[in-house]
């Protein structure tokens, strides 16, 4: 292996290649469209793009391709050479400045909810020149975002994009006020850390529900699980340490930020921690991820299961995404500082993250929800599907003295005077002890829990962009006004403290009492997905993306659909998968293995009078019992089934799956892993939890 300072973004088009390779004036002209989003000129843009080609052909590129996000959570891309016929036969590798800039995907098939019936058929990529492009098997990848010709959002990037703009600008109104006149934008910044599982790919491959779904429909915990914490950090087995290395350096070559990697707490559950960077550019760099994680498993014989919740009983996947906002001088607005001047606007900044979580928890809880996510969600591994806001013994005591008035420090009876006071120094790694919070401050960023492990973070980091955007906005409106602002200043943290108290929440999120003591609190408990998806329709969260210009009304109704699609979809799909698996599979498997059972008692008695045939005929007689109710609710799911798609509305149709489908699911489970625990292990048609989670 190349040493790693020289393997590190060896394939990408970066700033460091591109100021080599462009002549000065199309350099700066980029720069400034990257920094200030600048229109970039067509004869700009035709340098770029034949510079780009020279490169990615010295890297062995033949093709490229407009990458993009459509709304199925994953990307997408297709492939176009860049040989151009010349007149005597011969060819020529050609990419101008318009085909970097502005491609035409065959669109049609991308969900659109319903943007596309009622506007345009077409969609069309447009190049996002803020992530870097790089070379992938062969093909030259240009980051894009992906629109409607209208100019509607059908991706995942285009509003996250919007949400960036929308923070930055409000964020830079509040710096202004605070005297700061250098900083010219904002941006936010994301590090995901991405939780998955490996298992052996011959074992995979005789699950079909793996294969059809992600996650097993059927299987109990082993005897060993996650109880003796042995595999949570512990020394990594040699295949997974060979797929770790190369996956490392696969994505140096990326230029993805790979950094810390160990095992989690599940048995074959591992984690992999990137070292945060702009969040538009950590989407794209989670995405590669996801991807060449799973690509790369591969040949090692293994699989990398994403799945939120691969196997019930044991831990899920979630992916921790820490947040923070810089300027484009450098600083964290999310780090408390030294000085009283920095305490005071990283206050007004906490007051604001406060202030949004509460006022959108909703918008939150919306961005996470999917049918997967939502086995994981207040599943005592998780965090709950409360939005609460975790800060600290410290920090709440300061929060606390602030809305009292009161002393925040009982023995020195520090009053705190924001501007004039200085915080006292949080130790980092005290406020990141407790995991079960799903929005936790931990010393200069917050960390949001609840997005599961196969999701894009695009979604999450846009509400949670545009929630904060808007609450910095009125806090701009207010100050702007003042006469003083020292005094107006202290007065608005005071009050937006106060107002918004109640998210916060220290103690333990998996326990029960929490719940009764949200709810009391007047805080949402948004268990699932069609619980949670109507509130995204309401007024008050139309407003505020309208307001932010980062989804129009036409925008958020076809998310809205989109959403509870998938989730019908996907359960559709799950519950298809189980009833062919009962009766094809586990079915057939038990009625012969009761009829061996039944004729080893025939062949005892045959030779042996008095033979004691008690474990044939008890077991014998259980397996019946069991197939009677397996072929039973078998078929009980199937007209849950049939009974959901026949609804046409959307919304009572996800409403029908969560309350007719799942449960009709969960009996058939339930009797299928009885039948496991008292059939002969050759006799079960699948590999076991045990064989999987072991397996590596
Ligand atoms: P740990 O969670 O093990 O304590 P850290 O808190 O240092 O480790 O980092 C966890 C993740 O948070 C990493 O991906 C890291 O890059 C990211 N992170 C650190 N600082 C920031 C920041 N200012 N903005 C966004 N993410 C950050
Ligand atoms: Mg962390």
């Amino acid at each position: 292996m190349a040493i790693v300072n020289e393997l590190f973004g060896s394939n990408v088009f970066s700033d460091h290649i591109m100021k080599q390779r462009l002549p000065k004036e199309t350099y700066k002209a980029l720069q400034k469209t990257i920094n200030e989003g600048a229109n970039l000129d067509i004869s700009v843009a035709n340098v770029v793009a034949n510079a780009m080609k020279d490169w990615a052909i010295e890297k062995g590129a033949t093709h490229f391709t407009h990458w993009f996000q459509p709304m199925t959570g994953i990307t997408a891309e297709k492939h176009d050479s860049f040989i151009t016929p010349t007149n005597d036969g011969r060819i020529l590798m050609e990419f101008s400045g318009g085909e970097l800039v502005r491609g035409e995907p065959d669109a049609s098939s991308f969900p659109s909810g319903g943007i596309r019936a009622t506007f345009e058929a077409r969609g069309y990529t447009v190049w996002d020149p803020t992530s870097a492009a790089f070379v992938k098997s062969k093909t030259l990848y240009i980051p894009t975002a992906f629109c409607s010709y209208t100019g509607e959002a059908l991706d995942a990037k285009t509003p996250l994009l919007r949400s960036m703009e929308a923070i930055s600008k409000q964020a830079v109104r509040i710096l202004r006020l605070f005297g700061n006149a250098s900083a010219t934008s904002v941006r936010t910044t994301v590090g995901p850390e991405q939780e998955y599982f490996l298992i052996d790919k011959a074992m995979y491959e005789q699950r079909k529900d793996l294969v059809y779904t992600g996650r097993t429909l059927f299987g109990n915990k082993p005897p060993k699980g996650q109880e003796l914490e042995d595999q949570y950090f512990a020394s990594i087995k040699t295949r997974v340490a060979a797929f770790m290395n190369e996956l490392n350096e696969e994505l140096w070559k990326l230029g993805v930020l790979a950094k810390t990697e160990h095992n989690e707490v599940a048995p074959a559950q591992h984690e992999l921690a990137p070292i945060f960077t702009t969040t538009n550019i950590a989407v794209d760099h989670n995405h590669l991820t996801m991807e060449l994680m799973q690509r790369i498993a591969k040949k090692y014989d293994m699989i990398c299961l994403i799945h939120e919740k691969p196997f019930e009983g044991i831990n899920g996947s979630g992916k921790h995404n820490n947040w923070s906002i810089a300027t484009n001088t450098g600083s964290n607005l999310l780090d408390p500082g030294k000085t009283p001047f920095e305490n005071a606007q990283f206050l007004l900044f906490l007051a604001a993250v406060i202030k949004a979580v509460d006022e959108y928890q909703d918008l939150l809880r919306i961005s996470v929800a999917t049918a997967a996510n939502d086995h994981r969600l207040g599943a005592n591994e998780a965090p709950p599907a409360i939005v609460s806001v975790f800060l600290g013994d410290e920090l709440s005591a300061i929060v606390d003295a602030l809305v009292s008035g009161s002393a925040y420090d009982a023995k020195s009876k520090t009053m705190m005077q924001i501007g004039v006071d200085v915080l006292p120094q949080f130790p980092k790694d005290t406020t990141d002890r407790n995991r079960t919070s799903p929005f936790a401050f931990t010393g200069n960023k917050f960390e949001f829990r609840m997005v599961g492990s196969s999701m894009s973070i695009a979604e999450a980091n846009t509400v949670l962009n545009t929630a904060v955007a808007e609450i910095l906005r009125e806090f701009a409106d207010t100050l702007e006004k003042a006469s003083d602002f020292k005094t107006a200043l202290q007065q608005l943290v005071k009050d937006t403290l106060s107002a918004h108290k109640r998210i916060i929440f220290n103690g333990n999120g998996y326990d029960d009492a929490w719940v009764a003591e949200a709810e009391k609190r007047g805080l949402l408990n948004l268990k699932t997905t069609p619980d949670a998806l109507p509130y995204l329709l309401k007024e008050k969260n139309v407003k505020l993306f309208e307001t932010h210009g980062v989804y129009s009304h036409t925008e958020i109704h076809s998310r809205y659909d989109i959403s509870l699609e998938n989730y019908c979809k996907i359960l559709n799909i799950e519950a298809l998968t189980m009833a062919e698996m009962a009766k094809t599979s586990i079915l057939p498997a038990v009625a012969s293995y009761a009829k061996e059972l039944a004729e080893s008692a025939y062949a005892k008695k045959a030779i042996l009078d008095k033979a004691d045939i008690t474990y044939e005929s008890d077991c014998v007689a259980k397996l019946s019992a069991l197939t009677t109710a397996l072929w039973k609710s078998t078929t009980a799911l199937e007209s849950a089934l049939q009974k959901a798609e026949t609804l046409g509305d959307i919304t009572e149709k996800s409403m029908s799956y969560k309350n007719g489908v799942i449960p009709a699911m969960d009996t058939v489970r339930a009797a299928a892993d009885a039948l496991e625990l008292i059939t002969a292990k050759k006799a079960w048609p699948f590999p076991t939890y045990g064989d999987m989670l072991f397996s590596v």
